[in-house]
């Protein structure tokens, strides 16, 4: 008999909104260098839907864009800079340093390009100032760990130098000084800063433009360090950023995956591709935002979904049991098996799916609506 999964979502306490108050949402856009200008298209979908954040956050090019929004600046500006944007304009080779200081020159490329960039689309001021609630990550480097400018006691610090640091790619970019803290890439702990976002606010939308998938790359071992190290970092941040997501006990979340993983992180021909992939993924994405909010948790869209593992593919290596307890099992042949084939399944999930060495687990969309929609549909 095939069993039927209760969905993943787990009940949460908090109450849901007043069914006549305004949804307060906070937009939360990815790191993901130049693949960032999703996000443009993802915000002018947003506006063409009415959907206005209460609250911005974002990482390294999220922050930028982010910043650009809360700010005020509208999407044809950003369209239009983004597409101007060469790049010449952004990575100038620190040539001095790289020639006198060697290994202890503090980057590749220099600092100002970047300085200018921040300066022509971010807001000047401070967080304070801002008439609108901004996030911005950042790493402290010389401490190691993650500071969230704009949350309380962390506003009254520029934003230019917050989201300078938080776009500074370490090796790429020198360290950013932020109310006297060095900081760099907030997307080296934290690429899409959802959990703090979250809170106070009855949803959150995400959009993920860097690592929501990481797709083979034949050849890759014979590339340079600059590729290779990219690499390592994508890697890092997708696992960190994956099981964050699967352990999602905030509140209801749409998550927003452009199809952008196959252009590479520094193409600097793809900006009109970029824009129009976001806008179609939040376009598509936002059918389900009533469903979203009036949910109590949970991330966004959901599918129905089947699990199997092919045995005569399975080595019994235990490495998907070992990442997805609550899903999978050995059997008595040391051959893996879903403990729950039918199920309901979010972006969020199934991170597992690809680790598996021989690539023997299987899932296939079982079509219909999810059981959040069909409640949706009933409450209606
Ligand atoms: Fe089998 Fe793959 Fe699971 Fe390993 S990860 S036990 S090979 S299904």
């Amino acid at each position: 008999m095939t069993r039927e999964a209760t969905p993943r979502i787990a009940p949460r306490p908090a109450a849901r909104m007043a069914p006549h108050a305004a949804p307060r949402i906070a937009l939360v856009l990815g790191g993901g260098a130049l693949k960032g200008f999703a996000h443009i298209g993802a915000l002018r979908a947003l506006a063409e839907h009415g959907v206005a954040p209460s609250v911005f956050a974002g990482s390294s090019i999220g922050a930028l864009v982010a910043a650009a929004a809360a700010g005020g600046m509208d999407v044809d500006t950003m369209a239009e800079r983004a597409t101007a944007l060469r790049r010449k304009d952004l990575f100038r080779i620190n040539h001095m340093g790289m020639l006198l200081d060697r290994m202890q020159s503090r980057s590749i490329y220099m600092e100002a390009p970047l300085r200018a960039l921040c300066d022509h689309v971010v807001p000047e001021g401070t967080f304070a100032e801002l008439g609108t609630r901004l996030l911005v990550t950042s790493v402290d480097v010389e401490r190691g760990i993650e500071v969230v400018w704009g949350t309380p006691g962390l506003r009254d610090v520029s934003i230019r130098d917050a989201v300078y640091a938080s776009c500074a790619l370490p090796g790429f970019f020198p360290p950013g000084y932020v109310g006297g803290r060095p900081c760099i890439d907030g997307g080296t702990t934290d690429n899409l800063p959802v959990a703090i976002a979250a809170l106070n606010v009855d949803a959150v939308i995400a959009v993920d433009v860097g690592i929501a998938d990481v797709p083979s790359a034949e050849g890759l071992g014979e590339q340079g360090f600059a590729t290779i190290y990219m690499r390592a970092a994508t890697l890092m941040m997708h696992t960190l950023q994956s099981r964050s997501l699967e352990r999602w006990q905030g509140p209801p979340m749409l998550l927003v995956r452009p199809r952008v993983s196959h252009i590479s992180w520094f193409s600097f021909h793809h900006t009109e591709q970029l824009i129009e992939a976001g806008y179609e993924a939040m376009r598509s994405a936002l059918r389900e935002l009533d469903t979203v909010l009036s949910a109590h948790g949970g991330v966004y869209p959901r599918r129905p979904v089947a699990l199997r593992v092919d045995g005569d593919r399975c080595i019994g290596c235990g490495l998907c049991v070992a990442l997805a307890p609550h899903l999978m099992a050995l059997d008595a042949r040391g051959k893996a098996f879903a403990t729950t084939p039918h199920l309901e399944w979010s972006p969020a999930d199934g991170a597992f799916v690809r680790q598996c060495p021989v690539d023997a687990i299987r899932v296939d969309d079982r079509g219909g609506p999810s059981l959040a929609q069909q409640g949706h549909a009933a409450a209606r």
